[in-house]
Order: structure tokens, then sequence, then C-alpha cells
């Protein structure tokens, strides 16, 4: 018997079968994805330097700028979640000791706020509860106050489940020398968004939600003025990995041939059409938010025209404990709902249905789960 020379033995978890239970994704993402999408990931891997594979890029592009609608050159797919995409565009964007004016009503503000401080910016919060807006007149003061070179916004608040309006936002920026950063990464899909026509300067969005495809993969597009800000820096960005320079050249936005990229999956970008997908977000979400009322629950969101249609958030019900609830709607029904996140938590509970399973059949299913939940998890009070 000769002796081994490794110590760390082979773990026998390895040897048990994967294990990836159905379940219902019904909370703010990752959502269930269809059937073609699930196939696709069983596709042979081709090389990153493979002509079927710029086939394959050049196609990912076209669909990112329908979905964003937008004629930008620089736009990409990058590897990793939707956090890639936030640091992404702000390490590219602003240098450090730039003014950056991030407005804050939920989680992901919260996070843009700290990229940009970990990278040196010189950051500015407009701060607002969950669930709160901004008008374009606060927006306006504060950039004139501040003098930002990048403005960021969230489009679709999931934390809170808030649609922010964009309209005359882009306008403001460019008045005053400004990016317009937007994510999109819970909304895109499921409401209308315009990068061209609303002057956004660079949108993000994500997979997994409405777009229906496995998580692994952000979508990023940077219109002219913010390609000149990007390549006539000072200092090169603080990621290698997330360096537009290296970036463009990859997906061959810069002129040169591409040269090398790591997709996961090419996102599905909505099979039925934009404006078809956000008409029945609109009518399957607002079909969910009258059930939910006739269940006696409140909405999170009073004003219906900012309700985001991707996640809908509901008040917590009063002598109810929310996370008992969640694991009873798991336990007993196989079905994800979520809790709020960030300055959200014990604020709300989160339905999401969103792409594939954006269906009034599934909102009867997750309306019978919660009338379940209300009626066996109520505490005895007193
Ligand atoms: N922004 C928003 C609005 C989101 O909803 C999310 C995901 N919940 C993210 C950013 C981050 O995306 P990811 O989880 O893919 O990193």
């Amino acid at each position: 018997r000769s002796m081994s020379s490794v110590t760390v033995p082979p773990p026998a978890c390895l040897l048990r079968p994967l294990e990836a239970p159905l379940r219902y994704l019904f909370g703010p993402g990752p959502s269930n994805v269809p059937p073609r999408v699930l196939a696709a990931g069983g596709r042979p891997i081709i090389g990153h330097l493979h002509p079927e594979m710029y086939g394959i890029m050049n196609d990912i592009k076209k669909g990112i700028q329908y979905a964003f609608q937008t004629e930008n050159k620089m736009t990409i797919s990058m590897s990793g979640s939707g956090h890639a995409a936030m640091e992404c565009a702000v390490f590219n964007a602003v240098e450090p000791g730039e003014s950056v004016l991030v407005a804050v009503n939920g989680i992901w503000g919260e996070r843009v706020a700290e990229i940009a401080e970990r990278m040196g910016a010189n950051v500015h919060k407009m701060v607002k509860a969950p669930g709160g807006y901004f008008t374009n007149k606060e927006i306006e003061q504060a950039v004139e106050k501040h003098k930002p070179v990048l403005f960021f916004l969230t489009h679709g608040e999931s934390s809170a489940g808030l649609c922010h309006p964009m309209d005359g936002i882009g306008d403001i920026c460019r008045k005053h020398n400004c990016l317009f950063l937007v994510d999109t990464v819970a909304s895109l899909g499921a409401a209308p968004i315009y990068m061209d026509k609303q002057s956004i300067d660079i949108l993000y969005t994500g997979s997994q939600k409405a777009l229906n495809a496995p998580p692994g993969t952000a979508p990023i597009s940077f219109n002219e003025r913010a390609c000149q800000k990007m390549f006539n820096r000072k200092t090169k960005p603080v990621s290698y990995l997330f360096d537009m320079t290296h970036l463009s050249n990859y997906w061959g936005c810069d002129g040169k041939p591409a040269r090398a990229v790591y997709v996961s999956f090419n996102p599905c970008v909505s099979l039925q059409g934009l404006e078809e997908s956000w008409r029945k977000h609109k009518e399957v979400s607002g079909y969910l938010q009258r059930g939910l009322e006739d269940l006696g629950l409140k909405l999170f969101i009073p004003e219906r025209d900012l309700r985001l249609p991707s996640v809908t958030t509901i008040a917590i019900p009063e002598g109810y404990d929310w996370r008992e609830m969640l694991v009873y709607i798991m336990k007993n029904h196989q079905m994800e709902m979520t809790g709020g996140l960030g300055p959200s938590i014990g604020m709300v509970m989160r339905i999401g249905l969103m792409g594939y399973n954006c269906e009034k059949t599934n909102a009867d299913m997750a309306l019978q789960a919660l009338a379940d939940a209300l009626k066996n998890c109520k505490k005895t009070r007193g």
C-alpha cells in the first residue's frame, strides 16, 4: 500500500447526488426559468475564441440593446451577479475624490453608496425611508448643491417594492453635466424603461429576475457621454476584472476584434416582446394586489402607480411573526417568499412573480399559501 500524498481526503458529500428540489421561487429573485432556458444550460461547452461564441455574444448584445431600448455600442453582459454590474458602473465612471450623489430609499442605494465610498469617492446621499421616492425638484436641488459626476437611482427598488418615476431626471443630469446611473435589476422586462429616450447614461440589470435566465450574468450599457468620461480618466479603475477598457475589447465594442468572454447564459430577453411582458406584469401584479387586499393584508406602497410590478410588498400583518409565516409557507407549500432587506427588514414581506412565473395561476397559489399561513400562524395574544 503506497502512502497517499494528499492530507485532505476527498469529501464524501461530493459522492452524493446533487440535490436541487423543485421550488416555487416567488421571492424577489432568482425566479423559475422556462424549460427552454434550462435546456440551454445543458448544451455543450464551446471555447471562448470559437466563431460561434462571437455569434452568441453579438446576439446577446442585440438582445440587451432591445431590452434596454438603446443603440449604445458599449453594451455587454458581465460575468457575475447584479452586484458585479453595480461595481463595474461605479468603478469605471468615477475617480477617487470625485463627488457622487446617491438616492437611498432602500438597500440598493445604500449598497451603491458603500461601493462608491470604498473606491474613495466623495459620496452624498439623499435619504428617504423605504418606499419613499424623490421628486425631480429634490433631485435637481441636490445635484446643484453637490455637483456630482454621477447620480445613482434605483428604478425597481426591490427591498421596498417601489418603481421610481424616471421622466425628466436624465435631462436634469445632462443640464448639470452629471452622468445618470440607473439600477434596473429587479424591474427590467417588468416595467417600461427607455435608456436612450430617458437620457440614462449607464444602465444595468441582472439575469435572474424578469429576464428569465439563471443568475450569473449582468447586462450593462454605457452611452457616449459615459464612455467619454470613463475612457478619459487620469487613474485606472480599482478593479482589473471590471475595467471597461478590457471588457469593451472582449465584447468587440471598441472596434477591435472581440477576444474572450465568460458568459454563462444567453439572457433570454422575453420571448413575448417587451411591451407584452410589461402589460402582463402589470396585469398579474394588479390581480395579486387585489387578492392580497381581499385577504385583509395591507400593501406597503400606498400609491398604486408606484408599485413595482415584479415584486409586491405587503406590510407585516399585526399579530404575526413574519419569519414564522415564511417558514410555514416554504415547509407546507414549497414556496419561497421573503422578508425585507436592509432598511425594510421587519417592515415588509415580499412576493415576486416575474418572467416565467408571472401568471395569474401562480398569483392564486401564492394567495392560497398566504391565506393558509394567516390561518395557522396567528399568535395568541395576551
Ligand atoms: N439591485 C436590485 C434592485 C436588486 O433587486 C438586486 C438583487 N436583489 C441587485 C441589485 C443585486 O443583484 P444580485 O443579487 O444579482 O447581485
